[in-house]
Order: structure tokens, then C-alpha cells, then sequence
């Protein structure tokens, strides 16, 4: 592992932050595990952008590459090359707890008396400084601040014959969400949370053995056929050519699908409950369109989360779409630290505005969400200087007013702009001619086709403040940082 200069976010974006992505495979053959691996998280990329790694057993010894950065970055081909094996685990990383310090990237791989274990995690565990301070009283150290090294080193010393067991025996404790792979010498373990707060699918491999991974982008770009759901509260094991499926904790009667999967998070090409998240969005656009409608000659997208729901509210309209907005899509993350003049050229650096296709219009725009609204008021501006002369800005969802303890960064209650600000206020604060968010119901009416009500499977707390699980004990993202700094 090679030390690298942090990642920088460009001072540009006020979308809520991706929480990781996983995946896991295992194949009889043994080929390509580590290519298949690579190509597995190159389409989880827009999951996490800090970093990756991947662990890979040969049946007897793991191995495990991670470093700071984008996939294609970490992983060259030399790097990929002694990783050979039929079994392998890999994450890409945005941190929701503990910083982006090295020692928090993953896998984890730890050496224990049932030989290796290496974990990847997806998601946020609400009472993860109770069972820490568990671990610190039991005389365990602790190398990294994430809740992830907290869950391996927990099943390391739990116990039982097989991995299976001490899952059985140690997941009643972990309140929370998770999407979690394991990688044992012999096999894939893949978990998710009785809530099922993060998405988690599993498939069949083209030329033998299986895969799991946080969304079925992945599973598609891997080629595997007879993809379908890792259940709420479902332990899944694969093992060369055999898969297992088991449900080792009862669902939750009150269900919590994270909606902002479909809002924002999720690749639009991938399928969840049974739902393609393109559709879902253009859904979101027309419910926009019915609930606020707008005098307005054209309609154009915030890029690119926005174009499927731009598309929407413009076929449900009638108002004819188009680019307004072009962005630079390679600027999310960079190892090179912006000057103050590109500190405060933000949104230039990432979008410029069509003239030709803005100058003397009456302007929709569309976004996903409004967070700590730092972009919007400045994207406003772009739209007006390119000579639009009205902008009607229209969100995608309801009012954020709560924090994230699930796995997703949003800041804390006080950043959101909607926690502190009506609408009216933030329509002034961003210089727009009118401003309306999606309803609660809208946007359940356009996700899961159904009016929106506490138990219809679906978490909505940043929207509503009813948490699905109570939230006391959550941390502050950095709060583990302290002993380690
Ligand atoms: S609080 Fe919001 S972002 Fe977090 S899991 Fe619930 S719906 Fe998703």
C-alpha cells in the first residue's frame, strides 16, 4: 500500500455524499477473480470516489490491495496481479464514519484463529460507540475510526464452528444499516440489515459462480443472468459453483428503504424492489410537473442526476427539454488542492451554461435535491448571465430538515438549509423566480407507486425526522477520530 496525498472534494457540490458501494464474488475456477473484482467496482465507482480495495483468498491465504483514490487509480495491473484466488471482496469508499485516513479504507483483513477475515461494509450502525467502548473493555485495540473495524473485529471473536454461526450469534447486536460482504479462506458471506436500508443483489457469474454487490449495475457489467434481491435481514454464502441463502434475522415489520437510492444515490440503470431507477426519476419529474407546474419555455436538467426527472417533467408538461447545464464530469474528486480564485470560481469549474440554448427563455430546472444550498444560488446565476430572464427552480423530493444516520452524508441538522430556512427564504437566497420541492406523497407515490404512510417500507427520516430506528446513540461522523488523531 503506497501512501498518497488526501483527496480533495472541489468546493462544488451540495449533493448529499455517496456512502460506498460493495461486492463480492466466488468462482470453481479461480480465473480473473481479480479483473472480475475490478470491473465489479469500476461500475460502483459513483458509490464512493475516496477510495477502494479489494481482498482476495486462494482457499487458504487472503490477500488485500487499498489506497486512496478512484479505482481505476488504485488499481493498475501490477497491483492487480498477485491478487489470484477463487474468492474475493471489494469496496469503494466514501466515509460516513471515521475520516478518509488511510487506516479507515477497506477491506479490513485481519488474521484470527479461524484463519483470514476481511470485511466490506456499506451503511452506518447507529450504536456503534456502545459496542466500540465494548471491544476497548474487553482489551481489544483498535487501529482505524470506522464502525467497520468494530463489526470484523466483533465476528473475529465471536463464537461458533463457522463463520455462519458467529454471524448468527454476533448480527442481533448491530442496530443499523448494513450491506456487508465477508471473505472467509473458503468463501463470500453477504449480509444485509433487517431494515434494509442499503440496497444489496446477488447473481449468477456467465462462466460459473456467483456475485453480490450493492447495486445490479455491477452485476450487469460482470454479465450475470438471474439477478435478483438480497433480502432484508438475508444471509447469502458463496462458495465456488454453490450459493446458500438463508434468512438469519426476521425482517423488520417497518421496513426502511433508503428513498434517496432512488432520488439521487443510485445509478440509473440499476433495479431496486423490483424498480428501475431511470423510470423512477422521470416518475419524480411528472409527479414535479403535476404539483408545480410553471409558465416556462424550456426545461433543463441540474447534470446528470436530473436528466431522467427533467425528461419527466417535461413530457408531463409539454415544455420542450433541453441542455442548459453542460458538466464537467471528471472533476468530482482530485488530488490537487484549488487556489482561492477556484475556491471561489466554484460552480464555474464544474458547469457552464448553453447560451444558445438559454437566451431570452423562461427556464425550469430541474434538481435532485437542495442540501446545505451552496449550488443552486450560483447555478441560478449561470442560468440568468447566459440570458435566460426567469428561472423556476423544482426539486425532486421534499424539504431535507433532518441529518442521515444510515450511512449518508448530509451533514448535521444545522448545515441543512431547509432545517433553518422556509421555502420562500430559500427561493431569495438563491435569486430564483420560484421555488417548490416534491411532496412527501408525490415522491412516494412516484418510488414505491403508493401514497406515502410510516410503515409503507421506505425511510424518509430526512425528509420527515421519524427516524425508523431510534437514533440517541448515533455518532458524529468524526466523533472516533479523537483518541486516533
Ligand atoms: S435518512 Fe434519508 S438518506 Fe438516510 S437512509 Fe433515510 S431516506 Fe436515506
Amino acid at each position: 500500500m503506497t501512501h498518497r496525498i488526501p483527496v480533495t472534494a472541489l468546493p462544488v457540490d451540495d449533493s448529499p455524499k455517496d456512502e460506498c458501494g460493495v461486492l463480492g464474488l466466488s468462482t470453481p475456477h479461480g480465473e480473473g477473480v481479480a479483473q472480475l473484482s475490478f470491473f465489479g467496482l469500476f461500475a460502483l465507482q459513483h458509490r464512493g470516489q475516496e477510495a477502494a480495495g479489494i481482498a482476495v483468498s486462494d482457499g487458504k491465504r487472503a490477500r488485500v490491495h487499498k489506497e486512496a483514490g478512484l479505482v481505476a487509480n488504485v488499481f493498475t495491473p501490477e497491483a492487480l496481479a498477485p491478487l489470484t484466488g477463487y474468492h474475493a471482496i471489494g469496496h469503494t469508499r466514501y466515509s460516513t464514519t471515521g475520516s478518509n485516513a488511510d487506516r479507515n479504507i477497506q477491506p479490513f483483513l485481519v488474521e484470527t484463529m479461524h484463519g483470514p477475515l476481511a470485511l466490506a461494509h456499506n451503511g452506518n450502525l447507529v450504536n456503534a460507540p456502545a459496542l466500540r467502548d465494548e471491544l476497548l473493555n474487553r482489551g481489544f485495540g483498535l487501529t482505524a475510526t470506522s464502525d467497520s473495524e468494530v463489526l470484523t473485529l466483533m465476528l473475529a471473536a465471536a463464537g461458533g464452528q463457522t463463520w455462519q454461526e458467529r454471524l448468527e450469534r454476533t448480527l442481533p447486536a448491530w442496530k443499523g444499516a448494513f450491506s456487508l460482504v465477508l471473505l472467509a479462506a473458503d468463501q463470500v458471506i453477504a449480509v444485509r440489515d433487517p431494515w434494509g436500508f442499503r440496497p444489496l443483489s446477488i447473481g449468477r457469474l456467465p462462466h460459473g459462480g456467483h456475485a453480490v454487490a450493492s447495486e445490479t449495475c455491477a452485476l450487469s457489467t460482470l454479465g450475470c443472468v438471474d439477478i435478483d434481491e438480497v433480502r432484508p435481514g438475508e444471509m447469502v454464502t458463496l462458495m465456488g459453483a454453490e450459493v446458500h441463502r438463508s434468512q438469519v434475522l426476521a425482517p423488520q415489520p417497518r421496513g426502511a428503504r433508503c428513498t434517496f437510492e432512488f432520488v439521487y444515490f443510485s445509478r440509473p440503470d440499476s433495479v431496486w424492489d423490483g424498480r428501475n431507477v431511470h423510470h423512477v426519476r422521470q416518475r419524480l419529474g411528472v409527479q414535479l410537473a403535476h404539483e408545480a407546474p410553471a409558465d416556462a419555455d424550456v426545461v433543463i436538467p441540474v447534470p446528470d442526476s436530473s436528466i431522467p426527472a427533467a425528461i419527466g417533467y417535461s413530457n408531463q408538461s409539454g415544455i420542450p427539454f433541453n441542455d442548459g447545464l453542460i458538466k464537467n464530469r471528471y472533476i468530482g474528486r482530485t488530488f490537487i488542492e484549488p487556489t482561492q480564485d477556484i475556491r471561489e470560481r466554484g460552480v464555474a469549474l464544474k458547469f457552464n451554461a448553453l447560451r444558445e440554448n438559454l437566451e431570452g427563455k423562461r427556464v425550469v430546472m430541474i434538481d435532485d435535491s437542495l442540501v446545505r444550498g451552496t449550488t443552486a444560488g450560483p447555478l441560478v446565476k449561470l442560468v440568468r448571465d447566459a440570458g435566460a430572464t426567469e428561472v423556476h427552480v423544482r426539486i425532486t423530493c421534499p424539504p431535507i430538515t433532518h441529518a442521515c444516520h444510515f450511512g449518508v452524508d448530509m451533514g448535521h441538522d444545522g448545515d441543512l438549509i431547509a432545517g433553518h430556512l422556509s421555502v420562500e427564504e430559500i427561493r431569495e437566497h438563491i435569486g430564483a423566480d420560484s421555488l417548490a420541492f416534491l411532496s412527501l406523497d408525490g415522491m412516494m407515490l412516484a418510488v414505491a407507486e403508493r401514497e406515502s404512510s410510516d410503515d409503507d417500507g421506505y425511510c424518509n427520516a430526512c425528509f420527515t425526522g421519524r427516524y425508523p430506528i431510534h437514533v440517541g446513540d448515533a455518532q458524529a461522523k468524526l466523533s472516533f477520530e479523537g483518541v486516533l488523531a
